[in-house]
């Protein structure tokens, strides 16, 4: 309700003070820039408020008073749809009753004995100004299911503790539940909401002596702000306990990310801090307390540089494609055969960033077909100046983001660059993660078997670093494996992994699969996996990935040798 008052007069204030001297100290105070009215108790109070409701700008009320005490009044304002719309600052020589006052609807507090004239002059007029402004949330709003406060509310509260009381040094805390929908979808979404009040019980008791407030702002997650503690553990215990207790057969897992108090962080963004620490220890049962830091942040605030400057950087063609040669071993010399695109950043002002920065990065947001759009087009395009320029067919394997398979029209897209290229289909091999196949496999393997059918090669990259069981990959349809690097890494020391190398070639060989094994850099792995018969090679050992100016001096000297 918004309440009117006449422009020329001044605005009225109500004193609530069971004490004279009070009273008259604020009245002073007051007299110069307002009307001030006084009441000597709660009951007079309120009749005042009611009588004077439409032109009352603000209150300014004791709590502890005889007859009626201030907590009562300001339960009986917010009880009252009219009454609720006046601002009320508590006057309080208290810490812990201004944040009771404030949880029942106080807008502000002012400290008794009383602060520099100044002060209370501006915190009266600011307060008047914002609830002329926009309606204050007064009653405190909690959520049905759990009686935590709202999310609304908890911000607003969060926020008033933030602005009125820097000296409370509050910490930012978030907790979800570990895959919380499929423990609905599993028990039913009875025992879901049972899961949440458990959790928001143990909040609550841990809570209860403390100074902190908390929140369930939707379905699972929760928000907690409270005074400053060094370690969290035994809240996430207690939570994880209380939650367990419920059932022997559900394991529910709960993570954490805290973001402890800094000076002039506001709530919104201690929140955002904690979010992000709680989301990377998503999936992590063994840590799942994270406390932000300060890596994070300059991670965060790179990770949005990198976010922001990815249209330009695509219209300013800062990606560049290298070329990463890989090599027939069992030819010999060994021949060179075809090579992999990988991409580069070659950025403005923070340099040469490579796709371990990026690519991860675009993906989670949905951005990396603007990456591969890029890549694929110039790698298309090489493919065609080589052949043109030595006639020399170099196949290039470009690689295929998992968030590009979703992507329903890439079939298409791929097909298009062929043909405007003048290129044949067994010219570009697509590389996908051995991991994408096993996030969602049905989509990738009905993506995969239509790029086959269009006569595209589909090389399963990384294999072994995933979890694709040897039934599956029976399945797949792929023609050939990249074996991850760090089966590579150590077979000139360990019999053990050289065994494992080995058991891979048989595997591909059972399959009809060509085998490429990645990270080859030393003349010693070379030769065992030669001698293993594995075909195809790819490491530092023949060349990094270099720009195609430099390639070009790889594919001359192949030609040299096959015409000698
Ligand atoms: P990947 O597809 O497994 O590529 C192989 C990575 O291993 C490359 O890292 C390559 O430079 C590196 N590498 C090659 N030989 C050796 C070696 O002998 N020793 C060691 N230690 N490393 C070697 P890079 O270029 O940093 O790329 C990292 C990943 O980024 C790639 O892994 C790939 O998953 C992704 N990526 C690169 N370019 C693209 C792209 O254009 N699109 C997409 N979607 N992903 C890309
Ligand atoms: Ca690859
Ligand atoms: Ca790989």
């Amino acid at each position: 309700m918004i309440r009117s008052r006449q422009i020329d007069r001044p605005q009225l204030v109500l004193v609530v003070d069971d004490q004279e001297i009070n009273r008259d100290a604020l009245g002073v105070i007051l007299e110069d820039s307002y009307e001030v009215i006084c009441a000597e108790n709660g009951e007079e109070a309120l009749s005042l408020m009611n009588k004077h409701f439409a032109d009352l700008s603000i209150v300014l009320l004791d709590l502890m008073m005889p007859v009626m005490d201030g907590y009562e009044v300001l339960k009986r304002v917010n009880e009252d749809e009219r009454l609720k719309s006046i601002p009320v600052i508590v006057l309080t020589s208290e810490k812990s009753a201004e944040l009771k006052a404030l949880s029942l609807g106080a807008a502000d507090f002012i400290t008794k004995p009383f602060d520099v004239h100044e002060v209370i002059i501006a915190r009266v007029r600011r307060i008047i100004e914002l609830s002329e402004g926009r309606k204050l949330i007064s009653a405190a709003e909690t959520d049905a299911l759990t009686s935590l406060y709202s999310s609304n509310f908890f911000y607003e509260y969060a926020g008033r503790i933030y602005r009125y009381h820097p000296e409370m040094k509050m910490d930012a805390i978030v907790l979800n539940v570990e895959q919380f929908h499929s423990i609905n979808a599993l028990n039913g979404r009875e025992f879901g909401d049972e899961v949440l009040k458990k959790i928001a019980e143990a909040i609550r008791e841990y809570l209860k002596d403390r100074n902190g407030i908390a929140t369930r702002t939707n379905s699972d997650h929760f928000g907690i702000y409270c005074a400053h503690q060094d370690d969290y553990s035994d809240l996430l215990k207690s939570i994880q306990d209380k939650a367990n207790s419920l059932s022997e057969n559900v394991a529910i897992h709960i993570r954490m990310g805290v973001m402890p108090y800094r000076e002039g962080i506001e709530p919104i963004l201690m929140f955002d801090r904690a979010r992000t620490a709680c989301n990377s220890v998503r999936g992590n049962y063994q840590n799942p307390l994270m406390v932000y830091d300060e890596a994070m942040w300059a991670k965060e605030l790179y990770d949005r540089r990198l976010l922001n400057d990815l249209s330009r950087a695509a219209e300013e063609k800062q990606f560049k494609v290298f070329y990463q040669p890989k090599y027939d071993i069992q030819c010999d010399p060994p021949r060179l055969v075809s090579a992999e695109a990988l991409v580069r950043w070659d950025h403005p002002e923070l340099g040469m960033i490579s796709p371990g920065d990026f690519i991860p990065l675009f993906e989670g947001n949905g951005l990396i077909n603007t990456v591969d759009d890029v890549v694929w087009k110039q790698a298309a395009e090489q493919c065609a100046r080589w052949k043109q320029d030595y006639h020399f067919t170099l196949p290039i394997s470009v690689n295929v983001s998992r968030a590009d398979v979703y992507d329903l029209s890439l079939v298409d897209r791929l097909a298009r660059l062929i043909k405007e290229n003048g290129l044949d289909r067994n010219n570009i091999k697509l590389e996908v993660t051995e991991s994408a196949y096993t996030d969602d496999s049905r989509r990738v393997l009905e993506v995969v078997d239509q790029l086959r059918e269009r006569g595209f090669e589909i090389e399963m990259d990384d294999f072994g670093s995933g979890y694709s069981s040897l039934n599956m990959l029976s399945q797949m349809p792929i023609d050939v494996l990249k074996m991850d690097m760090k089966f590579v890494n150590n077979i000139e020391e360990s019999d053990t992994d050289m065994r494992l190398v080995k058991m891979v070639l048989d595997i591909a060989k059972y399959l009809e699969l060509t085998v490429v094994a990645e990270g080859v850099e030393t003349k010693g792995q070379l030769d065992l996996l030669k001698q293993a018969g594995c075909k195809l090679v790819q490491g530092y050992y023949f060349s990094r990935p270099i720009p195609a100016e430099d390639f070009a001096r790889l594919i001359e000297k192949e030609i040299s040798i096959e015409r000698n």
